[in-house]
């Protein structure tokens, strides 16, 4: 899961890892009010939207005085962004976050991500900061210095001061660096982020070491005890299909193709979309409905790729094994009298059940074609499709 920004730093200041005083804004009014109540002679007006890039495209402005702080927030709300990290259809910007403008000496780089090649949590840092760490990393790895983290004693000071001093953070605020840095590895582990970015993290005029941008995303399977995180989420930044899908705990994504998968197991999902493209048809969807799926929890996958517009065909391959074929198959006529049905189906079944569930389907009166295997069912819907 991801949050905005401003939730991130409300995040780390209650953990003492220093961030500047800033507020949100969901209008041009409360962005004017927020810098009143900051008070500074220079803040920055900040697109709130679950995307990165956000400098680069226009989405973040510093703001001299309170006309500009208005004619700024103005700008931006309302404004759909398009970053590296959007995509072309990019993001529309509902929040803003007024900030605190800070007299900034350097940006530097830190970032927290586990590891899967030592199974560790690992800190990165970059005197390369502000700017795409993916580029850095691609032109001058040199400049990226790691820290494996071990879970038992966690982030210790040296290793900390190691990295401070290998990014060339100047000695005054080497001690606030550290703080900092141990403050987000506590952040990290105790609220179970799967990442931690913060760039830039700056040093300032005024001695402080604060983080400018923050970035945490955290892992789903955390969220049980993670309440207040779970509070934090913005409906308006995910796609609607992967909320209906979330409800019902499916595992789906959308994808910008045009032929729709159900499938049950995230292996079989997989080799069903290389598949697909393999005989030159682009999927719509990765979704996987699960082992021991109910044929209430099928309609409701078989009704989100339904109402996927850009589905122009949709392709079921199924190998019932804990899953029942007939189970399945009750979903997919269930779906489709509740929804109606006028793009071709390619329906492969195999396994447990696999005669019932293929007499349902005959049964149906749904126009399905059926296919003998994978290969055949994605051959047969690439054609459909085209
Ligand atoms: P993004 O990474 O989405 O472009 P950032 O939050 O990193 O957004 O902001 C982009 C740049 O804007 C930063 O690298 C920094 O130079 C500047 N900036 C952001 N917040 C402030 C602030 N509070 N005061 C001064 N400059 C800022
Ligand atoms: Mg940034």
């Amino acid at each position: 899961m991801n949050i905005h920004e401003y939730q991130g730093k409300e995040i780390l200041r209650k953990y003492g890892v220093a961030v500047p005083n800033g507020k949100v804004a969901y209008s041009v009014d409360e962005a004017v009010e927020a810098a009143e109540e900051l008070g500074t002679d220079v803040s920055v007006v900040k697109a709130q939207i679950h995307a990165g890039g956000r400098g680069k495209a226009g989405g973040v402005k510093v703001a001299k005085n309170i006309d500009e702080v208005r004619t700024y927030a103005d700008e931006i709300l309302g404004k759909t962004l398009v970053t590296h990290q959007t995509g072309p259809e990019g993001k529309e910007v509902k929040r803003l976050l007024i900030e605190e403008g800070c007299d900034i000496k350097k940006e530097y780089y830190i970032g927290l991500v586990l590891d899967r090649a030592t199974s560790k949590v690992t800190m990165m840092a970059s005197e390369e900061g502000g700017t795409e760490i993916e580029e850095v990393a691609a032109k001058t790895p040199e400049k990226i210095f790691k820290e494996v983290i071990d879970p038992v004693t966690g982030l210790l000071p040296y290793q900390a001061r190691r990295l401070a001093f290998n990014i060339n953070i100047p000695n005054e605020y080497l001690s606030k660096a550290v703080k900092f840095m141990i403050g987000l590895y506590q952040v990290f582990i105790e609220k179970d982020c799967s990442i931690a970015e913060i760039n830039p993290l700056v040093t300032t005029g005024d001695g402080d070491v604060l983080a400018l941008d923050a970035k945490l995303n955290f892992d789903d399977n955390a969220l049980f005890r993670q309440k207040d995180v779970v509070d934090f989420r913005d409906l308006d930044e995910e796609d609607e299909k992967e909320i209906e899908a979330s409800k019902f705990d499916l595992s789906y994504v959308a994808l910008d193709g045009n032929i729709g998968c159900m499938v049950n197991g995230a292996g079989l999902a997989m080799s069903t979309m290389d598949i697909i493209k393999h005989y030159d048809g682009e999927p719509a969807n990765f979704l996987d409905v699960g082992g021991g799926a109910t044929a209430e929890k099928v309609t409701a996958a078989f009704k989100i790729i339904l109402s996927d517009e850009n589905v122009k065909g949709i392709f079921v391959n199924i190998f019932g094994g804990i899953m029942k074929c007939d189970v399945i198959a009750e979903g997919v006529v269930q779906a489709t009298k509740e929804v109606g049905l006028e793009i071709p189906l390619v329906v492969r079944l195999e396994g447990t059940n696999v005669d019932d569930g293929k007499e349902i389907l005959a049964n149906s009166g749904l126009d399905i074609t059926p296919a003998e295997s994978m290969a055949d069912g994605a051959e047969k819907i690439v054609s459909l499709v085209k």
